[in-house]
């Protein structure tokens, strides 16, 4: 599927069609926009393309009257993201992130405007939860084989070498000059709980700011970290973006219900996509930095704000969190934020905030 494509392509509307409905069979997406099968004003106004970019299948869909200037803005999009990945990855030798984590306990190391953001969201994260979200996991990612495959669990001595390195005390962001200088040899920044969100955020305002005319509605997704602007023709009767809701505990469609989405943004955290199984258990790539284990939270959260990155932290940090620091997430951001927790099959979600089966509009706000 989209990990095996080496190439984008551009998709008609039957193709989207069906290539969300392949995305939500791979568990991509627990909240997904699936257009209506037939655009009012015909297929021709609207762009899609897909891609594997940050270990992930992204999307790009525009809906324009300008085909060349569709694509334009596709292609810069696109660019955008895949930029940012090579800024951000913790599996690339060559990006920023690792030149950090390989010295910033030598020396400080100055890094770039998106690498600073990105380290302030996540500093954010931390304060805001308290240390539940905590971009100094990736040793624990490490240790549980998400980067490189284990078939045993850590050792006491692992972990107590993981808990001397993991801690956002130990890293310092030096605002005179950006940069970034670890108090400690060993720490590994991780940005996957941020990274894909604030991505969305790059390539949806890199559109917007440099193609302000190309397209009227637009959306893109990576890995579930959705934003958009604008109605599609196929939404012409509501606005925004129809964005369904994903039973998380039910495999298939079942689809719970439905919500528009106008420039907004979307996210999910949840355990059932990316796991790893050791001793035939399934344990989360999401840890819990004051347990130094993988969090035990079978449901999900999903977040929906302005901003496709202050989506991703904090739909990782509730995913620690839960309902307290859904409370306090909706108290901090007033108007601005509206917070589902799945906890169990047996139970209705939890919904922090305003929530309306019709239109939200980050806007409006
Ligand atoms: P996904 O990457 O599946 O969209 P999340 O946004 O919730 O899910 O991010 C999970 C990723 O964040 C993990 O794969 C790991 O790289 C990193 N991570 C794990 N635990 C934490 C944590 N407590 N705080 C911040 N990042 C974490
Ligand atoms: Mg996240």
């Amino acid at each position: 599927m989209c990990e095996d494509q080496k190439n984008s392509k551009i998709i008609s509307l039957r193709h989207l069609f069906l290539t969300l409905g392949i995305l939500a069979a791979l568990g991509c997406f627990q909240f997904f926009f699936r257009p209506q099968e037939k655009a009012h004003r015909g297929d021709s106004d609207m762009l899609a393309l897909e891609f594997p970019v940050m270990g992930t299948c992204a999307e790009i869909v525009l809906y324009g009257k300008d085909r060349p200037a569709l694509e334009k803005a596709a292609a810069a999009a696109q660019a955008e993201l895949v930029r940012i990945e090579s800024i951000a990855s913790a599996f690339r030798a060559e990006s920023d992130l690792s030149k950090v984590n390989a010295s910033a306990a030598d020396r400080p190391v100055a890094v770039g405007e998106d690498l600073w953001k990105m380290l302030q969201l996540g500093e954010f994260g931390w304060s805001f939860s308290e240390g539940l979200f905590d971009p100094t996991a990736g040793k624990l990612v490490r240790l549980w084989g998400f980067k490189r495959k284990r078939n045993t669990l850590p050792t006491p001595e692992e972990t107590g070498e993981a808990a001397r390195v993991t801690g956002w005390r130990k890293v310092k962001l030096l605002e005179n000059g950006r940069k970034v200088s670890f108090l400690q040899k060993g720490v590994d920044l991780d940005l996957g709980a941020l990274a894909k969100g604030y991505a969305v955020d790059c390539a949806v305002e890199r559109i917007l700011r440099e193609h302000p005319k190309a397209a009227y509605a637009g959306l893109v997704n990576v890995g579930g970290n959705i934003r958009c602007f604008g109605t599609p023709p196929d939404g012409a009767r509501e606005e925004g973006f129809r964005i369904e809701v994903r039973d998380p505990f039910r495999e298939g469609e079942a689809v719970l219900g439905s919500f528009q989405l106008k420039n907004a943004a979307v996210a999910t955290s949840g355990s059932y996509e990316r796991f790893v199984t050791i001793g035939g258990r399934r344990y989360s790539h999401i840890f819990n930095p004051k347990t130094l284990r993988p969090a035990e939270f079978p449901g999900s959260v999903t977040v929906v704000a302005p901003e496709a990155g202050l989506c991703d932290v904090l739909s990782t940090a509730i995913y620690l969190g839960r309902g307290e620091l859904a409370r306090k997430t909706v108290e901090r951001f007033p108007g601005k934020i509206t917070v589902i927790i799945w906890e169990s099959p047996r139970q209705r979600p939890g919904i922090y905030g305003i929530f309306t089966r019709y239109c939200y509009d980050a806007a409006k706000k």
